[in-house]
């Protein structure tokens, strides 16, 4: 390290310590290990408050980052920052992504194995920006060659387009994730980043036909209408207006002042040329966009026999240009239905409300499979196959705990990931612990948790459990509506201690609890979900006869998305929850692998302000991320734990013996230290290489001391 940098590096070490430690009681301990009563929530509570009122908006727990969402720019993500960061001690500087960040590359370079980092919390929690952080923070610090630039760039430029098409505003959040993403970052034996691989995780399709007040569709309408040249838009069929459009203007708020479509559209088609996308793709894919925006405005008028017909046919004419599709097959698809009975195939007309059905159906279809199709896309342009010896740092950011008034379908998939993703990052903090007592030779303690295993089984288990029995129900010929499913459950699964109904429920939770709505305890709370739509999402059914029509396109990414062979596949396609389940399943296994980080969002308050620390929603947030649970498993034994080598030069000072200059091993240091300082035998244990002490008072003695010598 240059002498200039570890000087910085040295004052702020310094001013940190003053700074945290002198005023110990203003801004909070760094870390949660050290609180004094650790089993409180109301000191963790306490301590997350009086940090955040100092902007000091992270702070540990062992090794896993707490991030409380800022609202403002704090300048703590400047160059100067990622140069301090970099190869530093975990523990010398100040929490900061960077130091998770930095941590894992390290650990990868010197350990040459895989990491992953987990980013959980809910929707406006800073989960997106504090991956963004870190892609930078590898992208910036990692040595690069010139040739690999181009490989840097379109791992950087791969976010923009995917927001574009999978963010969008909501109430919580105005740029909220509609997907889960995982991203892993692939460096080579120096530790140049030379690839990647997008994974991506249940696109809310929904939001495509259908926006709650004050949310919106997803960005790229938006920037397409907004930015889009004159030439593209006449040659899409589209006219600069977003008052125009069905499916852009139910939420009534097209224009968001903290959004610049038109410069995000700038940023989205820059991005495009950089991860190689052609002319015939951007054809076809904008075709695509805009075909979506054509099908809302299909509108359908029943004749006096009750035949639906579409009585003006300039949106599908347009459609079936972009789409390369026949105009008279599109229009038959969204009005009729084919039945096949023996071997003929009539054609049955479809009532006003099913007609709009399919057409819903085939703008989320569409929209939806081009989302892959666009994740397989980067991924084709991030894949380096010239490097055969790869580590990768995966960062997963996805959706966290979600209980809302209603919770439906989506709550219930994303709840049940959460649950999986606990279960995870317990038994991996666990074994951790369990390993590193095990090398350091202290004996281990057994820790008491809640295993979450069995919530994890009520959903998932094969013929048992909820997702089963859902698609059981799906399948059953005769009528299955979601009433029956919910009796279903009540059937097989009635009498699971985590699972409840109104008619299950004893007659307090009841009143609670009502027509259509089962109860899932889950770790992080009861959560009530309402069965309907349950059927028809899992279903998520596109009849066959628009899938048809559609497997004919000549749009080349309609084509690629739509198979003939789908058609002839006579079994029923998998549902959307058993999908779900499995690569819910593939993501557990790709992290089981990897060494883990974990960092925990929190949003601070509703309103997306600055300062403003809303005890209420964060109590519960703590809840929902398990933070207490975790906090206890690593507390459990000893609270601090320090590498000789590093304790004695920080401490060496205290005692004559080992002051200035300790010339023996570094654990005999530590003894003489501690003997000389007065530790009593309860207080610590000696490891191969490292001292654990027990109670943080232990240590915050020693740092008094030494902060007064
Ligand atoms: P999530 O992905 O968890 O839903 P985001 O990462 O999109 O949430 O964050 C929501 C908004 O909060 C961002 O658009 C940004 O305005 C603000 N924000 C989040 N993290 C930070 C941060 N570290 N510093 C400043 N502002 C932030
Ligand atoms: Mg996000």
């Amino acid at each position: 390290m240059d002498s200039k940098k570890e000087e910085m590096r040295r004052k702020h070490i310094k001013l940190h310590m003053e700074g945290a430690l002198t005023a110990r009681d203003k801004v909070g301990v760094q870390d949660f290990v050290l609180l004094d009563s650790y089993t409180s929530e109301s000191a963790f509570m306490d301590n997350l408050r009086k940090r955040y009122r100092e902007n000091l908006i992270y702070t540990y727990i062992g090794t896993l980052l707490v991030s409380v969402n800022p609202y403002q720019e704090l300048g703590i993500y400047t160059m100067k920052q990622m140069e301090l960061y970099q190869g530093v001690n975990f523990f010398e500087l100040p929490p900061h992504v960077y130091a998770i960040a930095d941590n894992a590359y390290r650990m990868m370079c010197s350990e040459l194995n895989n990491h992953f980092i987990l980013i959980s919390g809910e929707s406006g929690a800073g989960k997106t920006e504090a991956s963004k952080k870190i892609l930078q923070y590898l992208a910036v610090t990692c040595p690069m060659t010139e040739s690999l630039q181009i490989a840097r760039d379109r791992l950087l430029l791969s976010n923009p387009v995917l927001e574009a098409f999978g963010n969008a505003k909501t109430l919580r959040n105005d740029n909220s994730s509609r997907f889960g993403k995982y991203m892993d970052i692939q460096f080579d034996f120096k530790g140049i980043p030379v690839g990647g691989h997008i994974i991506s995780y249940l696109i809310e399709k929904s939001r495509v036909v259908f926006q709650n007040h004050g949310e919106r569709n997803f960005h790229i309408f938006y920037q397409l209408l907004e930015g889009g040249e004159d030439d593209l838009l006449s040659y899409l069929g589209l006219v600069r207006s977003t008052q125009a459009y069905f499916y852009l203007n139910q939420g009534r708020c097209a224009k968001v002042t903290s959004i610049d479509d038109k410069n995000d559209w700038e940023t989205v088609v820059k991005a495009f040329s950089i991860i190689d996308f052609n002319e015939t793709d951007l054809e076809n894919l904008f075709g695509i966009v805009a075909s979506v925006l054509h099908l809302g405005n299909v509108h359908f008028v029943e004749d006096g026999d009750g035949c639906v017909t579409i009585p003006d046919n300039s949106q599908i004419r347009w459609i079936a240009k972009l789409l390369g599709i026949h105009l008279s097959a599109l229009q038959e698809a969204l009005t009729y239905r084919k039945i096949e009975a023996k071997s003929e195939e009539v054609l049955c007309p479809l009532n006003i409300d099913l007609s709009v059905y399919s057409r819903d159906a085939m703008a989320k279809a569409i929209y939806g499979r081009t989302f892959t199709w666009l994740v397989n896309k980067i991924n084709g342009s991030l894949a380096n196959k010239d490097f055969t010896r790869k580590t990768v740092i995966g960062l997963l950011d996805i959706y966290g705990f979600e209980v809302f008034d209603k919770n439906g379908f989506e709550q219930f998939c994303i709840n049940y990931c959460n649950e999986k993703l606990q279960q995870l990052l317990i038994e991996m903090t666990l074994k951790a612990e369990q390993i590193e007592y095990e090398l350091e030779g202290i004996e281990w303690e057994p820790i008491q948790y809640f295993n979450n295993k069995i919530i994890c089984d009520l959903v998932e288990e094969k013929h048992k459990g909820i997702i089963s029995i859902l698609d059981e129900e799906c399948l059953r010929p005769g009528t299955p509506t979601d009433l029956s499913f919910l009796e279903k459950l009540e059937e097989k699964v009635g009498k699971h201690a985590h699972f409840q109904t109104r008619k299950l429920a004893g007659p307090k939770a009841k009143k609670r609890i009502s027509w259509l709505e089962f109860r899932l305890l889950h770790y992080a709370g009861e959560v009530t979900y309402c069965a309907r739509g349950f059927l028809e999402k899992n279903n998520d059914l596109l009849f066959r006869h628009l899938k048809k029509v559609l497997c004919g396109s000549k749009n080349g990414i309609i084509k690629e998305c739509f198979h003939v062979e789908e058609l002839e596949n006579r079994k029923r396609p998998t549902t959307v929850g058993t999908q779900f389940k499995n690569s819910v399943a593939n993501l557990i296994n790709i992290l089981m692998s990897k060494e883990p980080s974990y960092i925990r969002c929190i949003k601070p308050n509703e309103g997306k302000e600055p300062s403003k620390f809303d005890d209420f929603l964060i109590r519960h947030q703590i809840k929902y991320l398990g933070l207490m649970e975790h906090l206890r498993v690593r507390r459990a034994g000893f609270a601090y734990r320090r590498k000789y080598e590093h304790f004695l030069q920080r401490y060496k000072s205290l005692c004559p013996d080992t002051w200035p200059h300790w010339h023996g091993s570094p654990l005999e240091g530590v003894e003489k230290l501690i003997k000389y300082i007065g530790y009593k035998p309860e207080e610590y244990k000696l490891g191969r290489t490292m001292i654990f002490i027990r109670f943080p008072k232990t240590l915050f003695a020693t740092e008094d001391a030494f902060e007064f010598s």
